[in-house]
This record gives C-alpha cells, sequence and structure tokens, in this order.
C-alpha cells in the first residue's frame, strides 16, 4: 500500500474525491491539520473505500436498463470519521442515529447527554461503551477521546454557538443543525472559533444532499426551466405543547421562522443559486393563543434577486402539516409537494412536450438524507475539503431572517447585503447507498 504523503492532501475547498480517489483518515484526534503542522509521521492509511468495491456481474442490458446498484464501497468501520452527538431528543433518536448505521464513512462514537440513563441504554443499543457516554459539564472530556472527531451538535438553536464554540476549543470539527444559531454575531462567533482552531464547521441543511432537491439543482443549471422567475413555497405544522422549547425565544430565537420557514429560505437561495437584496415581511402572533407568548405563530415574506427572481414564502405554526415548493421560469416549472421532509418527497416537472403542457412525475430511489449529509462532513473531513454548507451559509440565512423580522416590525422593505466571495464548498458526492 503506498504511503499517503501531505502533499497527497487537497487543498480547501478542492473537489471531494468520489469513490475511486484514495481516501484516508488519520486516527487521531488532533486531525491531518495539526499533523501537518507538527510534521507528526502519518499514521498508516487504511485501505480506502475503493479497494472494498465489489462488482457483480451485470444481467439487465445496460444499453436500454438502468444500471443495477450495488452499493458503493464503504470505509470499515474502524477507519470511519467517528462522531459525538450532543443531545439526545427526537432528531438524534429518530434520525441521526439510526442514519450513521447507513452512513459509508461515518460512525457514532460518542454521545452528550444530561440524562446518563437514556443514555447508557443508548450507547448500549449503537455498541457504544459507557465511557463513550458524556455530559453537558464534562464535555471538554471528548477532547482526550480519539475516536470522536466531529462534535454533531442538536441542541436547542440558543445553545449551538456555546457547544460549536467548545467543540473548536478542544479541537473538534463542528456539524451543527439549523438554524446555525439566534443571531448573527452568534454565527459569526461560531465561524471564527472553528476558523482559529482550524477546524471545519458545517450546517446540517440536510435537503442540500437530498437526491431530488439536487436533481432540481441541476435542472435549473441546465437551463431547462429558463431563467428562473418566480419560487413559492409553504411549510407548515401545527405545535402542540405550550412549555416546549420551541416556542421559547431564548432558546429557538424565533418561531416558525427558524425552525420551518428557514428550509422555504434556505431553498430559494440554494435552488436558485442567487443571493436576495431586499425582503419584505409580516408575522402574525394571536394574543389569546397561550402557545405564542414569546415568538411568532407564522410569517410571510418576499425575497427580490437582483436577476428579477422572486421568492414568496409562509411558514406557520398553526396550520395542519403542509410542506410544498414551485420553482418557475418561462420553460417549465420544478415542484416539490411534499417538500422538506424526512421522506415520502414528490418531484413534478411542468413543460411543453410535444406542444402539449405536460407534467411529469420523476420518481427516484429517496436514498437516506441524513447519511449523505453525514457523510459529506466526513469526506470534508478526510480530504480537507470545506464542506458544501459551511458556517458562511448559516450565517447568510440568519441575516436575511434578521432583516424578515426587521421589515415585518417596521413595514418597510430591508436591504440585505450580499455575501462576499465564493463560501459554499464543493458539491456533495453522489454515491450509490
Ligand atoms: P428535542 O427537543 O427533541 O431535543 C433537544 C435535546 O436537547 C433534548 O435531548 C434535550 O434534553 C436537550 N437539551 C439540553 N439542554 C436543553 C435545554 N436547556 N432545553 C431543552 N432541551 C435541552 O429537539 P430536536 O427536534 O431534536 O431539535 C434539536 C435541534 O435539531 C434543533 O436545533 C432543531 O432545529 C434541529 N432539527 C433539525 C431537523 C432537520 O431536519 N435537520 C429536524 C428537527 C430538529
Amino acid at each position: 500500500m503506498p504511503n499517503i504523503k501531505p502533499e497527497d492532501i487537497p487543498a480547501d475547498n478542492a473537489r471531494i474525491p468520489g469513490p475511486t480517489r484514495r481516501i484516508f483518515l488519520q486516527r487521531s484526534a488532533v486531525g491531518l491539520a495539526a499533523a501537518v503542522a507538527t510534521g507528526s509521521a502519518w499514521a498508516e492509511a487504511p485501505a480506502s473505500a475503493t479497494e472494498n468495491a465489489v462488482k457483480l456481474p451485470l444481467i439487465q442490458d445496460p444499453k436500454t436498463e438502468q444500471a443495477e446498484e450495488t452499493p458503493d464501497p464503504n470505509s470499515s468501520p474502524d477507519d470511519r470519521v467517528g462522531y459525538a452527538i450532543v443531545g439526545l431528543g427526537r432528531l438524534s433518536m429518530d434520525q441521526i442515529l439510526p442514519a450513521l448505521s447507513a452512513c459509508k464513512y461515518s460512525r457514532v462514537a460518542a454521545l452528550v447527554s444530561g440524562d446518563r440513563d437514556k443514555a447508557r441504554k443508548v450507547a448500549r443499543q449503537y455498541g457504544l461503551r459507557e465511557t463513550d457516554v458524556f455530559d453537558y459539564q464534562n464535555f471538554e472530556r471528548l477532547a482526550d477521546n480519539p475516536r470522536v472527531h466531529v462534535v454533531y451538535i442538536v441542541l436547542p438553536n440558543g445553545m449551538h454557538k456555546e457547544y460549536t464554540v467548545r467543540a473548536a476549543q478542544i479541537g473538534k470539527h463542528v456539524l451543527c443543525e439549523k438554524p446555525m444559531a439566534t443571531s448573527a454575531a452568534d454565527c459569526q462567533a461560531m465561524i471564527s472559533a472553528c476558523r482559529q482552531a482550524n477546524r471545519k464547521l458545517m450546517i446540517a441543511y440536510r435537503s442540500q444532499y437530498e437526491p431530488m432537491d439536487r436533481m432540481i439543482v441541476k435542472m435549473v443549471q441546465q437551463g431547462k426551466l429558463g431563467p428562473l422567475r418566480e419560487f413559492i413555497a409553504g411549510n407548515s405544522q401545527n405545535v402542540g405543547d405550550p412549555s416546549q422549547w420551541r416556542l421559547k425565544k431564548a432558546l429557538a430565537g424565533g418561531g416558525a421562522l427558524p425552525d420551518i420557514g428557514l428550509y422555504a429560505l434556505n431553498a430559494a437561495r440554494f435552488l436558485s443559486g442567487e443571493e436576495p437584496f431586499e425582503a419584505t415581511a409580516t408575522t402574525t402572533r394571536p394574543d389569546d393563543d397561550p402557545r405564542f407568548k414569546e415568538v411568532e405563530e407564522s410569517v410571510h415574506f418576499v425575497l427580490r434577486f437582483p436577476s428579477g427572481f422572486t421568492a414568496t414564502c409562509m411558514a406557520s405554526y398553526g396550520s395542519h402539516e403542509s410542506r410544498f415548493f414551485r420553482l418557475q421560469g418561462p420553460q417549465g416549472w420544478a415542484e416539490m409537494d411534499p417538500a422538506f421532509g424526512y421522506n415520502g418527497l414528490r418531484l413534478r416537472y411542468g413543460a411543453l412536450v410535444d406542444g402539449k403542457n405536460a407534467v411529469t412525475e420523476i420518481t427516484i430511489d429517496p436514498n437516506n438524507q441524513f447519511a449523505r449529509e453525514i457523510d459529506h462532513m466526513s469526506q470534508c473531513v478526510i480530504s480537507n475539503a470545506i464542506p458544501h454548507t459551511p458556517g458562511e451559509e448559516g450565517l447568510q440565512d440568519q441575516r436575511i431572517m434578521e432583516a424578515i423580522y426587521e421589515s415585518a416590525h417596521t413595514g418597510a422593505a430591508v436591504k440585505i447585503a450580499r455575501p462576499t466571495g465564493v463560501w459554499r464548498g464543493p458539491e456533495p458526492s453522489e454515491e450509490t447507498f
């Protein structure tokens, strides 16, 4: 097996190697950058996923049939990027931990929870040791666990900044749930802390790794819809328990907007590839509803983009579950309904076919968007690349949400500064799961 040298590591923002490129992970918690800095010996490179590939003979004619898809090879468990999951709530228990079992380059390595009994049960379920369970007070002891490379923060929004900064300070990379934080100042502090520690920071915008959304991005880039004109979207769910953190301003940052309206806002940006320069908005907060004492029930906002493209979006905590968007241009439209969900997504495409206004439903294997998202982070750690959805992506959404709230408050349109430079890292690889 050839030795990997420092010069073989692609520079930041390089394309993430696909399954055909050699990958390796240094088995040290300190990570690649520190090894380069200290000139320490390279850990022996493990067999790459590619070397584990198994090829099966085809039965069907590949000229007319979709190629049979044997899943792309994965890394052996010891060679994977290890994650400490911080917060064992609904998202961690129901989506992230099961998705880690489906990953190719990632594995769960530790749990951080305020409830030791629960964490011990979960640890047993996922094959972890008792010593892999931490709490919020002894969080810094994760530094001594070389199996943990990335800290995945799945706490209430108002706690994201503290745990991102603490993770960076002990030398860990950070994957942080959306919304990134509850203020642009906190987002900026998270970016600075990770930059200072030379650690990666990715915001978990799972829709940007979801295959149907990615198909629409490509349709737009290929001009299938023509120059984009409108994006229309809604994201609603009727919330219950008035005491939950999602309805507390300090922990949530706001109501429907940062929790679910953010999906529509971020989709308008990543599907179009454009950045809005102005927001107008209104919010509602019924006085007599005990759920909405601190945060808005619903938000309506319009974003204007330099090309003339507009996004008209709403989100509500008071309407039955409803999630959809439609993206329109002169040559066609693409629609997802439901959109933004974990599964059951549907994509339809409308365009002129043989002189007729035709609507096509595009059905593809859904695949696990959480596993794709987490593996993207792992590949960025392995290959030293900037994540496709780095901290700057979350910061810009936060700035836009602050403009939306300001417009709702003042009744005037609010200008939004364009982010400078290129901030998104390479497109995620499209492996077969
Ligand atoms: P949850 O309430 O189910 O879990 C939150 C966890 O944080 C719990 O384990 C809780 O014990 C812990 N916690 C620690 N300190 C707390 C405190 N002071 N108050 C309340 N809880 C505290 O929430 P969730 O639905 O798992 O959401 C967690 C994060 O994930 C949020 O940032 C949310 O926006 C995000 N999220 C993302 C998606 C997605 O699809 N990407 C979906 C749901 C939630």
